[in-house]
């Protein structure tokens, strides 16, 4: 059992109960834009805000937050769906789109042009942004501030009609030009945008902004507590303001905490988006990318992604969490989880002289040396085997404890074995094959004689072999904050994808079947791509066995 995390959000939840705010109702939602696949900054909003309904037995919406047509499509909206039941939540009958409030937030608008508290204004966009002033400056007031209400009555409807251009007016709210809050500058309520909505298609072409119809989503769903990042703190004042004209009641309270940023990596979906377009990776899955999808085929689970969140907790403060510590608890589930198998990245042929040529032993071994429920398989083990290149050097150095000449090792859950002889390529020079004998007294036992054989190294049956694709992953950026760079494509890792196509995996692995993951011994947590296909596996490599970037 774990215990709930607290943290600054839950204190203010805590309060809100002890107060009875609202009426002991706690209800968040989940408010992605279906406009590009959620991320794992998605993950921690996601596990944030779901996580606290299930600690208070409240409700969590998932709510697609599609008031801007531009690039929201339905293709996003099933991604998401799939991606946070893939995280581990469920929403039971309360998924949400807020473009089913238009015709709502349509009244909601006319209520504030006939309360006096909004017009239209005609200015062009580049004279709105003039008007609005700076931190330095207060703002000037738009010489349609004062238009009566059947005039913005009038121009508003027109504005839903069609009647004009795109830009030609929009409506705005009436607060205070001079407000030091620039959000708070007479903010823009109504925009005309001709563009095809994935859900409403052509009924609308005004569209409603994202702080006016965000707040009236949350009061319309009984939100009580709507959990945001820190770049809405200014807008919180606007947010208080809709609702609390439109919607009388207890009113959500918006509560801002510090986005996630990750190490190595960018999480802004303008930028993934440009990542796909502009084919820097293979698509939203790539393995290399920091979306859920991606990261599903990697080899992450749900399980590391949440611990991950829970321990990187919430904070008021921006700040860069290290991509280690999310490798660290993918390994932390995979080692407990992951049954073993052996694989070599980069065989180098070996034959067993002294072996019977037709003989096949099958050595049972474990499927995990910590956890016997996890069952055992059958090794075959014959005259000639793969092993991996580097544990072979023809002038090793003292410490080195593998093979070369005149040196035994051990192979794992097998025999010991001791070098004869090479065999190399005429013309490269290169090692070609390896000749060796085994000591028969050794299969699992140690050499009758006494004598130390301090290395284990990893093999296949060459004959049983499974011919295998393993592609290696590594950081997609070279720098530590590519977000923070403008330029940021830059600084991507042209060496982040390694694909090794001559692997030979054990006999088992024949039948993987895509998002199985695997321990393969000495060398990482590796899953089974969906590109495997019978009898070919592809593997991802999901992290290798220790940080490599520590340092
Ligand atoms: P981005 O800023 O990456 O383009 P977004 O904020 O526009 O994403 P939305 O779909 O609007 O994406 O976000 C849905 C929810 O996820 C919002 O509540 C948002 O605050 C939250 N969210 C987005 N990115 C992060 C992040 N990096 N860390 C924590 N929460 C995030
Ligand atoms: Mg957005
Ligand atoms: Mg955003």
């Amino acid at each position: 059992t774990t215990s709930n995390p607290t943290d600054f959000i839950r204190d203010i939840i805590d309060d809100d109960l002890r107060t009875n705010k609202h009426e002991g109702r706690v209800a968040t939602r989940f408010p992605p834009e279906p406009n590009g696949y959620i991320h794992i900054g998605h993950a921690k909003s996601v596990c944030l805000n779901f996580g606290i309904a299930q600690q208070y037995q409240g409700t969590c919406n998932l709510r697609m937050d599609d008031t801007d047509p531009l690039g929201e499509s339905m293709e996003f909206v099933e991604s998401i769906i799939h991606d946070v039941r893939w995280l581990g939540f469920d929403w039971a009958d309360r998924l949400f789109y807020a473009s089913d409030y238009f015709e709502r937030l349509y009244s909601f608008a006319v209520e504030l042009i006939r309360s006096g508290d909004a017009y239209v204004c005609s200015l062009t966009p580049d004279e709105i942004r003039e008007h609005r002033g700076s931190f330095t400056e207060p703002g000037r007031e738009s010489p349609y501030r004062n238009r009566s209400v059947e005039e913005n009555l009038d121009l508003f409807s027109r504005m839903r009609a069609g009647e004009f251009a795109d830009g030609a007016h929009v409506l705005r709210a009436k607060i205070d030009m001079a407000s030091p809050n620039i959000v708070m500058r007479d903010p823009i309520i109504y925009r005309i945008k001709r563009e095809p909505h994935y859900r409403t298609g052509t009924d609308w072409v005004i569209y409603p902004m994202y702080d006016f119809a965000h707040c009236l989503s949350d009061a319309l769903e009984g939100i009580t507590h709507s959990i945001c990042t820190l770049e809405f703190e200014n807008n919180r004042p606007l947010y208080d303001w809709f609702v609390e004209k439109l919607i009388p009641g207890p009113r959500p309270k918006q509560i801002e905490f510090a986005r996630l940023n990750l190490s190595y990596t960018v999480l802004s979906k303008r930028r993934l988006i440009e990542l796909v377009k502009n084919h820097f990776v293979q698509g939203w899955d790539d393995p290399r990318m920091p979306t859920v999808t991606g990261m599903r085929r990697r080899g992450y689970t749900p399980e590391a992604i949440r611990n991950f969140c829970a321990q990187i907790g919430v904070a008021k403060n921006d700040n860069l969490i290290d991509i280690s510590l999310l490798e660290h608890c993918v390994r932390e589930d995979l080692n407990a989880h992951a049954p073993r198998a052996l694989c070599v990245l980069n065989p180098l042929r070996v034959v067993i002289d002294n072996y019977p040529e037709d003989l096949v032993e099958e050595i049972e071994c474990p499927n995990h040396p910590q956890d016997p429920d996890m069952g055992t398989r059958k090794l075959p083990f014959s005259r000639e085997l793969y092993i991996e290149q580097d544990d072979f050097l023809e002038d090793p150095p003292k410490k080195y404890h593998r093979l070369g000449p005149g040196r035994e090792v051990r192979l794992r859950n097998a025999y010991v074995i001791r070098y004869e002889s090479m065999v190399k390529d005429e013309k490269t020079g290169q090692v070609i094959e390896l000749h060796c004998s085994y000591d028969p007294g050794t299969r699992n036992a140690p050499p009758a004689d006494g004598r130390k054989v301090q290395g284990v190294i990893h093999w296949v049956s060459a004959r049983h072999a499974v011919p295998a694709e393993v592609r290696l992953y590594d950081r997609l950026f070279r720098i530590e904050d590519p977000g923070s760079e403008e330029d940021y494509t830059k600084h991507l890792n042209r060496e982040s994808l390694e694909i090794l196509s001559s692997c030979y995996a054990e006999s088992s692995l024949g039948t993987t079947e895509p998002g199985l993951k695997y321990q393969f011994e000495r060398l990482g947590y590796f899953c089974a791509d969906p590109d495997t296909a019978p009898g070919k596996p592809v593997f991802n490599r999901i992290v290798p066995l220790r940080d490599s970037w520590a340092k």
